[in-house]
C-alpha cells in the first residue's frame, strides 16, 4: 500500500485516478482548487478511510502541510480552450510555479512522479500522426499558448529536476480525453455537443468539421496514466497516452446526434490556431507499458451520454 497525492484530482481525469488508485488498496490524497473541478466528482469518496480531500491551490503547496507520500500524480491545470481566454495568466502560472512546487515537494518526500502533459505540445502539428520525438509547432503568443507553452516548460522543469535532484518523473503526453465528470458547460467539443444534442438544439461545429482528433475514454486514459507510473525503470520516460483512431469533428456531431436522437448542426467561425489534425503515434505506449486503449468511441460515448443525461434536473426530450 502506497499514499498517493493526486493534485487537480477533483477534475474530470483526476477523480477517476483517485477512483482507479483507491481500488487497488492505496492511500489517496487530492489536492483541488476547485476551479475547473467539482466537489461532486470525488462526492462518493467521502466516506473511504483512506481518501482525503485537500482543497488549496498547487501554487500554494509550501504552506499546505501536505504529508509524505510515495507517489504524486500532477495534473492540476484547467484544460479547456474555452478556459484559456478567460483564465490565461492562472493556467500559465498553474503550470510553471504551480509545477515548480509539486516537483519540489516530490524531492522532499522522494516520491516517483507522473506529469500530465498534453497533445497540445506538438501545438498544429506539421508531422502526422505525432510521435514523442516531435517538437512540435505551437504559436507561442497565440490564445492557446497559456496552456501549450507553460506545458512545454512544465516538461523542462520535470527533465530539469529529474537531472538535477535524481527525481524519478515520468510525462504522459495525454491526447484528447472524454467521459463522465467533464462539466456540462466545459467547452470542449463532447460535452458542448453532447448538451447541445440533448437539449434538442444547435450542434456548433466549428469550421467546416474536417479537423481531426483521436478521443481516448477517460477509463483507456487513466489505465496508460497509472501503467506509466507503475512500469518499473522508466524514469525521465514521456509516452503518449490516447487512442489513436482518428475521427473528423463532422463525424463526432452527426454519431452524437444519432446516438442522442437531437440536435442540428450549424456551422461557426474556427478558432485561430484549431490545430487541424491530431493522433498519438502509440508505438512507445505499446512498447514500454504494453497497454492499448479498447473503448470504442460509440461505447464511450453511450457512458457519456447516460452521465449528462442524469445531469439534468429533467430531461428535457423526457
Ligand atoms: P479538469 O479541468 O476537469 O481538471 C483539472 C483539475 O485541476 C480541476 O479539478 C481544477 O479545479 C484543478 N486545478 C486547476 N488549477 C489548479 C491549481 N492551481 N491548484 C489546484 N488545482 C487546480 O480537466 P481534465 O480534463 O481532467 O484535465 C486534467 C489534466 O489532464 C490537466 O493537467 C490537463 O492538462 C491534462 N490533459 C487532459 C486532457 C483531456 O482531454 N481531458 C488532454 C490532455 C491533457
Ligand atoms: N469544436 C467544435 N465545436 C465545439 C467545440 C469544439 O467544432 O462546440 C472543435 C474545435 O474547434 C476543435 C475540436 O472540436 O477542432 C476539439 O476541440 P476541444 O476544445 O475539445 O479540444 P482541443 O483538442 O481543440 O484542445
Amino acid at each position: 500500500m502506497t499514499t498517493t497525492l493526486v493534485t487537480g484530482g477533483g477534475g474530470f481525469v483526476g477523480s477517476h485516478l483517485c477512483d482507479s488508485v483507491l481500488s487497488d488498496g492505496h492511500e489517496v490524497i487530492a489536492l483541488d482548487n476547485f476551479g475547473s473541478g467539482d466537489r461532486a466528482n470525488v462526492a462518493h469518496l467521502r466516506e473511504e478511510t483512506d481518501f482525503t480531500l485537500v482543497s488549496g491551490d498547487v501554487r500554494d503547496l509550501p504552506d499546505l502541510d501536505l504529508p509524505v507520500v510515495e507517489r504524486v500524480y500532477h495534473l492540476a491545470s484547467r484544460a479547456s480552450p474555452a478556459d484559456f481566454v478567460t483564465h490565461a495568466i492562472d493556467i500559465a502560472l498553474t503550470n510553471s510555479e504551480g509545477t515548480r512546487h509539486v516537483l519540489d515537494y516530490a524531492v522532499e518526500a522522494d516520491a516517483r512522479v507522473v506529469y500530465a502533459s498534453t497533445s497540445e505540445v506538438y501545438g498544429d502539428p506539421e508531422v502526422h500522426p505525432q510521435p514523442e520525438s516531435y517538437n512540435g509547432n505551437v504559436n507561442i503568443r497565440g490564445s492557446r499558448a497559456c496552456y501549450d507553452e507553460s506545458k512545454r516548460f512544465g516538461e523542462t522543469l520535470a527533465v530539469a529536476y529529474g537531472r538535477r535532484h535524481g527525481l524519478d518523473v515520468r510525462t504522459a503526453r495525454i491526447f484528447n480525453t472524454y467521459g463522465p465528470r467533464m462539466r456540462l458547460n466545459d467547452g470542449r467539443v463532447i460535452p458542448n455537443f453532447v448538451t447541445q444534442a440533448i437539449e434538442n438544439g444547435e450542434i456548433t461545429v466549428y469550421g467546416d468539421g474536417s479537423q481531426t482528433r483521436s478521443f481516448a475514454y477517460v477509463e483507456d486514459t487513466v489505465g496508460g496514466i497509472r501503467a506509466l507510473m507503475e512500469t518499473e525503470g522508466l524514469a525521465g520516460e514521456v509516452v503518449n497516452i490516447g487512442q489513436d483512431i482518428e475521427t473528423t469533428i463532422g463525424d463526432v456531431a452527426d454519431l452524437i446526434c444519432e446516438l442522442v436522437g437531437g440536435g442540428e448542426i450549424v456551422t461557426q467561425p474556427l478558432p485561430k490556431d484549431d490545430p487541424s489534425r491530431r493522433r498519438p503515434d502509440l508505438t512507445r505506449a505499446r512498447q514500454l507499458l504494453d497497454w492499448r486503449p479498447t473503448i470504442p468511441l460509440e461505447d464511450g460515448l453511450e457512458r457519456t451520454i447516460e452521465y449528462f443525461r442524469g445531469q439534468y434536473p429533467e430531461d428535457p426530450n423526457r
